[in-house]
Protein backbone atom coordinates (compact mmCIF):
# COMPACT_ATOMS: atom_id res chain seq x y z
CA UNK A 1 0.00 0.00 0.00
CA UNK A 2 1.04 3.29 -0.82
CA UNK A 3 -0.91 5.99 0.40
CA UNK A 4 -1.03 9.34 2.57
CA UNK A 5 -3.98 10.90 3.80
CA UNK A 6 -4.88 14.32 5.74
CA UNK A 7 -7.82 14.76 7.51
CA UNK A 8 -8.87 18.31 8.93
CA UNK A 9 -11.59 17.91 11.51
CA UNK A 10 -12.60 21.41 11.83
CA UNK A 11 -12.89 21.43 7.82
CA UNK A 12 -16.09 20.97 6.69
CA UNK A 13 -15.06 19.20 3.50
CA UNK A 14 -12.45 17.21 5.27
CA UNK A 15 -15.43 16.30 7.59
CA UNK A 16 -17.76 15.01 4.60
CA UNK A 17 -14.74 12.65 3.64
CA UNK A 18 -14.69 11.41 7.15
CA UNK A 19 -17.98 10.43 6.94
CA UNK A 20 -17.08 8.41 4.08
CA UNK A 21 -14.48 6.45 5.94
CA UNK A 22 -16.27 4.55 8.13
CA UNK A 23 -13.06 3.34 10.54
CA UNK A 24 -11.71 7.18 10.51
CA UNK A 25 -15.28 8.36 11.70
CA UNK A 26 -15.94 5.48 14.23
CA UNK A 27 -12.78 6.83 15.84
CA UNK A 28 -13.29 10.88 15.07
CA UNK A 29 -16.96 11.26 15.45
CA UNK A 30 -16.85 11.77 19.54
CA UNK A 31 -14.05 13.91 19.04
CA UNK A 32 -14.76 16.79 16.07
CA UNK A 33 -15.19 20.00 17.34
CA UNK A 34 -16.70 20.74 14.43
CA UNK A 35 -19.37 18.02 14.95
CA UNK A 36 -20.07 19.40 18.25
CA UNK A 37 -20.92 23.00 17.19
CA UNK A 38 -23.30 22.06 14.85
CA UNK A 39 -25.51 19.48 16.92
CA UNK A 40 -27.58 20.78 20.02
CA UNK A 41 -26.35 19.19 22.77
CA UNK A 42 -29.29 16.64 23.34
CA UNK A 43 -29.17 15.76 20.16
CA UNK A 44 -25.12 14.88 19.95
CA UNK A 45 -25.71 12.79 22.42
CA UNK A 46 -28.82 11.37 21.59
CA UNK A 47 -26.96 10.14 18.33
CA UNK A 48 -24.12 8.93 19.94
CA UNK A 49 -25.86 7.07 22.62
CA UNK A 50 -28.13 5.43 19.61
CA UNK A 51 -24.92 4.18 17.94
CA UNK A 52 -23.81 2.99 21.13
CA UNK A 53 -26.89 0.56 21.85
CA UNK A 54 -26.97 -0.41 18.33
CA UNK A 55 -23.19 -1.94 18.67
CA UNK A 56 -23.56 -3.53 22.10
CA UNK A 57 -26.98 -5.04 20.54
CA UNK A 58 -25.09 -6.44 17.73
CA UNK A 59 -22.62 -8.38 20.71
CA UNK A 60 -25.64 -9.95 22.38
CA UNK A 61 -26.24 -11.72 19.12
CA UNK A 62 -22.77 -12.30 17.98
CA UNK A 63 -20.03 -14.29 18.92
CA UNK A 64 -17.93 -12.32 20.80
CA UNK A 65 -15.67 -15.94 22.74
CA UNK A 66 -12.47 -13.74 21.36
CA UNK A 67 -11.27 -10.09 21.26
CA UNK A 68 -11.19 -8.53 17.90
CA UNK A 69 -8.93 -6.01 18.67
CA UNK A 70 -5.99 -6.27 20.87
CA UNK A 71 -3.98 -3.05 22.30
CA UNK A 72 -0.27 -3.29 23.47
CA UNK A 73 1.03 -0.79 25.53
CA UNK A 74 4.52 -1.43 25.44
CA UNK A 75 5.36 1.97 27.28
CA UNK A 76 3.52 4.12 29.19
CA UNK A 77 4.74 7.24 28.70
CA UNK A 78 4.29 10.22 26.68
CA UNK A 79 6.04 12.98 25.05
CA UNK A 80 3.01 15.81 24.12
CA UNK A 81 0.97 18.07 26.79
CA UNK A 82 -2.33 17.12 25.38
CA UNK A 83 -4.69 18.88 27.92
CA UNK A 84 -7.02 16.09 27.62
CA UNK A 85 -5.52 13.34 28.65
CA UNK A 86 -4.27 12.28 32.02
CA UNK A 87 -1.19 10.66 31.25
CA UNK A 88 -0.14 13.87 29.23
CA UNK A 89 3.80 14.45 30.29
CA UNK A 90 2.69 16.57 32.63
CA UNK A 91 0.43 14.63 34.62
CA UNK A 92 1.31 11.66 34.36
CA UNK A 93 1.00 10.02 37.95
CA UNK A 94 2.14 6.49 36.35
CA UNK A 95 5.19 4.22 37.72
CA UNK A 96 7.58 4.57 34.20
CA UNK A 97 7.28 0.87 33.06
CA UNK A 98 8.09 -0.68 29.87
CA UNK A 99 7.28 -4.23 28.27
CA UNK A 100 9.62 -6.57 29.50
CA UNK A 101 10.78 -8.80 25.93
CA UNK A 102 9.75 -12.42 27.09
CA UNK A 103 6.47 -11.07 28.56
CA UNK A 104 5.95 -9.39 24.86
CA UNK A 105 6.59 -12.64 23.08
CA UNK A 106 4.56 -14.76 25.39
CA UNK A 107 1.57 -12.16 24.69
CA UNK A 108 2.45 -12.74 20.79
CA UNK A 109 3.14 -16.34 20.80
CA UNK A 110 -0.08 -17.08 22.38
CA UNK A 111 -2.08 -14.95 19.54
CA UNK A 112 0.07 -16.70 17.64
CA UNK A 113 -1.38 -20.11 18.89
CA UNK A 114 -4.82 -19.14 18.34
CA UNK A 115 -4.45 -17.82 14.61
CA UNK A 116 -5.51 -14.45 15.89
CA UNK A 117 -6.45 -12.34 12.73
CA UNK A 118 -7.69 -9.34 14.12
CA UNK A 119 -6.31 -6.08 15.03
CA UNK A 120 -2.83 -5.38 16.60
CA UNK A 121 -2.31 -1.94 17.97
CA UNK A 122 0.76 -1.51 19.43
CA UNK A 123 -0.11 1.88 20.86
CA UNK A 124 -3.00 2.80 24.18
CA UNK A 125 -2.00 6.26 27.10
CA UNK A 126 1.70 6.60 25.41
CA UNK A 127 3.12 7.24 22.47
CA UNK A 128 4.55 3.93 21.11
CA UNK A 129 7.40 5.62 19.16
CA UNK A 130 9.16 6.36 22.66
CA UNK A 131 9.78 2.49 22.69
CA UNK A 132 12.89 1.94 21.07
CA UNK A 133 12.73 -1.33 20.36
CA UNK A 134 8.83 -0.91 18.54
CA UNK A 135 10.32 -2.01 15.44
CA UNK A 136 11.57 -5.13 16.67
CA UNK A 137 8.42 -5.93 18.44
CA UNK A 138 6.57 -5.37 15.08
CA UNK A 139 8.76 -7.44 13.23
CA UNK A 140 8.11 -10.43 15.74
CA UNK A 141 4.07 -10.15 16.16
CA UNK A 142 4.34 -10.20 12.01
CA UNK A 143 6.55 -13.17 11.79
CA UNK A 144 4.43 -15.00 14.84
CA UNK A 145 0.99 -13.65 13.66
CA UNK A 146 0.41 -12.89 9.58
CA UNK A 147 -3.01 -12.39 9.71
CA UNK A 148 -3.25 -9.48 11.67
CA UNK A 149 -3.90 -6.43 10.84
CA UNK A 150 -0.91 -4.37 12.65
CA UNK A 151 -1.34 -0.53 13.36
CA UNK A 152 -0.49 2.22 15.87
CA UNK A 153 -1.15 5.76 16.85
CA UNK A 154 1.47 8.28 17.19
CA UNK A 155 1.57 12.02 17.79
CA UNK A 156 4.15 12.45 14.98
CA UNK A 157 6.66 14.18 16.89
CA UNK A 158 9.27 11.79 16.71
CA UNK A 159 8.38 10.16 13.11
CA UNK A 160 10.54 11.13 10.01
CA UNK A 161 10.22 8.68 6.32
CA UNK A 162 13.10 6.62 7.60
CA UNK A 163 11.54 5.11 10.62
CA UNK A 164 8.29 5.29 8.75
CA UNK A 165 10.22 2.49 5.75
CA UNK A 166 11.56 1.13 8.94
CA UNK A 167 8.31 0.10 10.09
CA UNK A 168 7.21 -1.03 6.46
CA UNK A 169 9.36 -3.75 6.98
CA UNK A 170 8.52 -4.48 10.16
CA UNK A 171 5.19 -5.44 9.39
CA UNK A 172 2.95 -2.66 10.12
CA UNK A 173 0.33 -1.99 7.82
CA UNK A 174 -0.86 1.75 8.98
CA UNK A 175 0.21 4.27 11.23
CA UNK A 176 -2.10 7.29 12.27
CA UNK A 177 -0.48 10.60 12.99
CA UNK A 178 -2.20 12.79 15.25
CA UNK A 179 -1.28 16.14 14.31
CA UNK A 180 -1.98 18.55 17.64
CA UNK A 181 -1.42 21.74 16.52
CA UNK A 182 -3.10 24.74 17.69
CA UNK A 183 -3.14 26.73 14.71
CA UNK A 184 -4.43 23.41 12.98
CA UNK A 185 -1.37 23.35 10.52
CA UNK A 186 0.93 20.35 9.86
CA UNK A 187 4.11 20.02 11.91
CA UNK A 188 7.13 20.65 9.80
CA UNK A 189 8.46 17.13 10.33
CA UNK A 190 5.27 15.93 9.01
CA UNK A 191 5.70 17.81 5.80
CA UNK A 192 8.93 16.91 5.56
CA UNK A 193 7.29 13.21 6.19
CA UNK A 194 4.65 14.00 3.36
CA UNK A 195 7.31 15.38 0.45
CA UNK A 196 10.02 12.52 0.99
CA UNK A 197 7.68 9.76 1.02
CA UNK A 198 6.00 11.05 -2.05
CA UNK A 199 9.05 11.59 -3.85
CA UNK A 200 9.34 7.77 -3.56
CA UNK A 201 9.02 5.98 -6.97
CA UNK A 202 9.47 2.20 -6.75
CA UNK A 203 8.98 1.85 -2.43
CA UNK A 204 5.87 0.55 -0.77
CA UNK A 205 4.92 1.99 2.56
CA UNK A 206 1.84 1.34 4.84
CA UNK A 207 -0.96 3.35 4.62
CA UNK A 208 -0.16 6.53 6.57
CA UNK A 209 -3.53 8.52 7.63
CA UNK A 210 -2.89 12.31 9.82
CA UNK A 211 -5.76 13.92 11.51
CA UNK A 212 -5.21 17.47 12.69
CA UNK A 213 -5.96 17.93 16.22
CA UNK A 214 -6.12 20.72 18.67
CA UNK A 215 -3.71 20.27 21.80
CA UNK A 216 -6.62 21.40 24.01
CA UNK A 217 -9.40 20.10 22.28
CA UNK A 218 -12.21 18.90 25.01
CA UNK A 219 -13.43 15.13 24.22
CA UNK A 220 -14.50 12.32 26.52
CA UNK A 221 -14.19 12.36 30.14
CA UNK A 222 -12.20 9.20 30.09
CA UNK A 223 -14.13 7.97 32.99
CA UNK A 224 -13.81 11.20 34.69
CA UNK A 225 -10.04 11.44 34.35
CA UNK A 226 -9.59 14.22 31.75
CA UNK A 227 -7.95 16.97 32.92
CA UNK A 228 -9.94 19.65 30.84
CA UNK A 229 -13.08 18.33 31.34
CA UNK A 230 -13.96 17.77 34.89
CA UNK A 231 -17.31 16.26 35.92
CA UNK A 232 -18.22 19.04 37.89
CA UNK A 233 -18.38 21.15 34.68
CA UNK A 234 -19.60 19.17 32.13
CA UNK A 235 -21.97 16.47 33.08
CA UNK A 236 -22.38 15.22 29.58
CA UNK A 237 -21.67 11.59 31.88
CA UNK A 238 -25.40 12.09 32.83
CA UNK A 239 -26.62 11.10 29.36
CA UNK A 240 -24.67 7.78 29.35
CA UNK A 241 -26.04 6.25 32.64
CA UNK A 242 -28.71 3.62 31.04
CA UNK A 243 -26.16 2.70 27.86
CA UNK A 244 -23.99 0.36 27.95
CA UNK A 245 -20.40 1.02 25.92
CA UNK A 246 -18.70 -1.51 23.90
CA UNK A 247 -15.17 -1.40 24.40
CA UNK A 248 -15.38 -4.45 26.85
CA UNK A 249 -16.97 -6.59 23.95
CA UNK A 250 -13.99 -5.84 21.56
CA UNK A 251 -10.50 -5.12 23.08
CA UNK A 252 -8.22 -6.40 25.35
CA UNK A 253 -6.11 -4.03 26.43
CA UNK A 254 -2.58 -5.04 27.53
CA UNK A 255 -0.39 -2.64 30.09
CA UNK A 256 3.35 -3.00 30.20
CA UNK A 257 3.72 -4.77 33.22
CA UNK A 258 0.93 -7.56 31.24
CA UNK A 259 -1.98 -6.39 33.05
CA UNK A 260 -5.19 -5.91 31.13
CA UNK A 261 -7.33 -2.64 31.78
CA UNK A 262 -10.83 -2.33 31.49
CA UNK A 263 -10.26 -0.28 28.82
CA UNK A 264 -8.63 1.94 26.87
CA UNK A 265 -10.48 5.26 28.54
CA UNK A 266 -8.90 4.20 31.36
CA UNK A 267 -5.55 5.92 31.02
CA UNK A 268 -4.37 4.94 34.84
CA UNK A 269 -5.18 1.25 34.63
CA UNK A 270 -7.40 1.80 37.32
CA UNK A 271 -9.76 -1.64 36.85
CA UNK A 272 -7.36 -4.62 36.09
CA UNK A 273 -9.17 -7.71 35.05
CA UNK A 274 -6.79 -10.20 34.19
CA UNK A 275 -2.82 -10.58 34.09
CA UNK A 276 -1.35 -12.20 31.38
CA UNK A 277 1.84 -13.34 33.61
CA UNK A 278 -0.75 -15.22 35.38
CA UNK A 279 -3.48 -16.74 32.85
CA UNK A 280 -3.76 -16.89 28.81
CA UNK A 281 -5.34 -13.80 27.16
CA UNK A 282 -9.10 -16.01 26.08
CA UNK A 283 -9.14 -17.33 29.72
CA UNK A 284 -8.52 -13.18 31.14
CA UNK A 285 -11.46 -12.45 27.44
CA UNK A 286 -13.83 -14.90 28.86
CA UNK A 287 -13.00 -14.97 32.59
CA UNK A 288 -15.49 -13.76 35.32
CA UNK A 289 -14.44 -9.83 35.60
CA UNK A 290 -15.04 -9.16 32.08
CA UNK A 291 -18.07 -11.52 31.39
CA UNK A 292 -19.60 -9.16 35.18
CA UNK A 293 -18.89 -5.94 33.34
CA UNK A 294 -20.19 -7.22 30.11
CA UNK A 295 -23.56 -8.56 31.87
CA UNK A 296 -23.50 -5.29 33.96
CA UNK A 297 -23.73 -2.93 31.53
CA UNK A 298 -26.35 -5.15 29.17
CA UNK A 299 -28.37 -5.20 32.00
CA UNK A 300 -27.92 -2.13 33.92
CA UNK A 301 -25.96 0.76 31.90
CA UNK A 302 -23.16 2.27 33.71
CA UNK A 303 -24.40 2.57 36.78
CA UNK A 304 -22.48 1.63 39.88
CA UNK A 305 -19.65 0.31 37.89
CA UNK A 306 -16.29 2.13 38.67
CA UNK A 307 -14.83 4.19 36.10
CA UNK A 308 -18.54 3.45 33.77
CA UNK A 309 -20.55 5.35 35.87
CA UNK A 310 -19.00 8.28 35.10
CA UNK A 311 -17.73 8.13 31.74
CA UNK A 312 -18.96 9.75 28.26
CA UNK A 313 -17.35 7.62 25.84
S1 LIG B 1 -14.72 3.50 31.50
FE1 LIG B 1 -16.44 2.09 31.10
S2 LIG B 1 -17.87 3.29 29.91
FE2 LIG B 1 -15.90 4.36 29.81
S3 LIG B 1 -14.93 3.60 27.96
FE3 LIG B 1 -14.22 2.31 29.63
S4 LIG B 1 -15.63 0.56 29.67
FE4 LIG B 1 -16.56 2.18 28.45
Amino acid sequence: MKKIIVYNPYNVFSLYKLFLFYSILKVTFGKAELIKKILPENLYYYLRTKIIKKNVAKYEKTDITLFKNVEIETINRCNNTCGFCPVNKKQDIRTFKRMEEGLFNRIIDQLSDINYSGEIAFHSNNEPLLDNDLANKIAYTHKKCPDAFLYFYTNGVLLNAEMVLKFKKSGIQKIVVNNYNNKKKLHKNIENLINELNKLQDVDYPQIVIIIRELNEILNNRGGNSPNKPNSHFNHYKYFQDVPCSLPFEKLVIRPDGKVSLCSQDAYGEITLGDTNKSSLVEIWQGKPFEKIRKTLINNGRKRLPLCEICDY
